[in-house]
């Protein structure tokens, strides 16, 4: 049997160092778990600009359809600002997104129990948080037509166009329920069905999806109510699915519960391929970070929760994925800390190999 393939693209920035640390995790995975993968290596980002003139070669982006996942560093830089809009790093990204048709943008919101105290909101409120928002990635108001500036009378008026198929209202659906299948089966579908058609046709459609998944409590709400009842109490949510400006809103809003950005991960996954996986890319939140980039200040969790995303929604290694989330519990728990979750508390200082090494030494220990 062949290995599962993973294409790695550790882009600008601090993201060659988050993935140096990635690499010794997913080394670790094949030494001491049997679980080896087809690794690549390519650019994107500014780096693929310099030595291509482009932020993706057409290579690269091949590659990117025909391996299992795409892990993803950060691309960007000032040195890049003043490019033309079409050769910007962040237009490879865009390519990756666009090509690979990837229409389901999971943004996990999980607070580790010792960083609790990061959190605006109180410890008891987002200790032990666990839960996932699905976003509507590739249509919805972002894309819709007619858009524009136009001249309307005397003055200009500016107009975007919430659209939504059934079909893609029920891909992205189905995504949410696989996903809360493999979690606690529950999902709240989030609109404004109660101002906005596309909300009323996001619901019945939901529903009509919710018919082939009898084990998954579906629940709906508006998402005003919705970005009221996550911050009120987050914890009663599981998993959340909905379109693409409020889970651009809610997804920041529900992330930002949980403290730094240096600890947020994300996926974004497609239509299934030939072999039942999700094209899938995977990848922190954060950017390239050029004020710390080469200083070995970077947290490499968010890159390697992302990979632990990967073990989860690509592989079906749940038990390995939580086996890792585990080590990076415990080294949080032990105190060691990158800069950025250096608060009030104090703890230890790590380096970013620090980190990652310190999360290999946990994965040792949890044999
Ligand atoms: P950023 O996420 O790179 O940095 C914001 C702040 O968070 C900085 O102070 C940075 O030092 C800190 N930070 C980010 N990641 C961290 C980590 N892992 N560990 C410790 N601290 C971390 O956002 P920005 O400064 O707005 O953008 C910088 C560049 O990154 C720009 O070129 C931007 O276009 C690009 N960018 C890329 C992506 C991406 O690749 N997906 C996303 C956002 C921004």
């Amino acid at each position: 049997m062949t290995n599962p393939s993973l294409l790695i693209l550790p882009g600008d920035g601090i993201g060659p160092e988050v993935m140096t640390e990635v690499r010794k995790i997913i080394d670790w995975f094949g030494a001491k778990r049997g679980l080896a993968f087809d690794v690549s290596e390519d650019l994107v980002g500014g780096c693929a600009y310099d030595k291509h003139g482009t932020p993706l070669h057409d290579d690269t982006m091949a590659k990117a359809q025909e391996v299992d996942a795409v892990l993803l560093g950060a691309v960007g830089g000032p040195q890049y600002d003043t490019l033309d809009f079409s050769v910007k790093p962040e237009r490879g990204l865009l390519r990756l997104r666009k090509e690979m048709d990837l229409f389901s943008n999971l943004r996990p919101a999980q607070c580790f129990d010792a960083l609790a105290d990061f959190s605006s909101l109180k410890k008891d409120v987002v200790a032990g948080l666990d839960i996932m928002i699905v976003r509507e990635l590739t249509s919805g108001v972002y894309f819709g037509e007619p858009r524009g500036i136009f001249e309307e009378g005397n003055e200009r008026v500016g107009i975007n166009t919430q659209r939504y198929t059934e079909s893609e209202i029920a891909r992205v659906a189905r995504s949410a329920f696989d996903l809360a299948m493999k979690r606690d089966k529950r999902l709240c579908s989030m609109e404004k069905a109660n101002v906005m058609e596309s909300g009323i046709l996001w619901r019945e459609v939901v529903t009509e999806v919710g018919e082939d998944y009898p084990e998954v409590e579906l629940s709906h709400m508006y998402a005003d109510a919705g970005a009221m009842q996550l911050t009120r109490w987050p914890k009663q949510f599981d998993v959340i699915v909905t379109d693409n400006l409020f889970g651009d809103l809610l997804s920041d809003l529900a992330a930002m519960l949980t403290g730094s950005l240096g600890m947020l991960p994300s996926a974004s996954l497609g239509a299934p391929m030939a072999n039942g996986r999700p094209k899938a890319l995977y990848e922190p939140v954060h950017g390239s970070a050029p004020d710390i980039a080469g200083q070995g200040k970077a947290n490499p969790i968010a890159c390697i929760l992302s990979f632990a995303m990967a073990l989860r929604y690509s592989f079906d290694q749940g038990e390995e994925a939580a086996r890792l989330e585990g080590a990076i519990e415990t080294v949080l728990a032990d105190g060691l800390r990158t800069a950025d979750l250096m608060g009030p508390k104090g703890g230890t200082p790590v380096s970013t190999s620090g980190m990652g090494d310190a999360i290999v030494s946990a994965l040792d220990a949890s044999l």
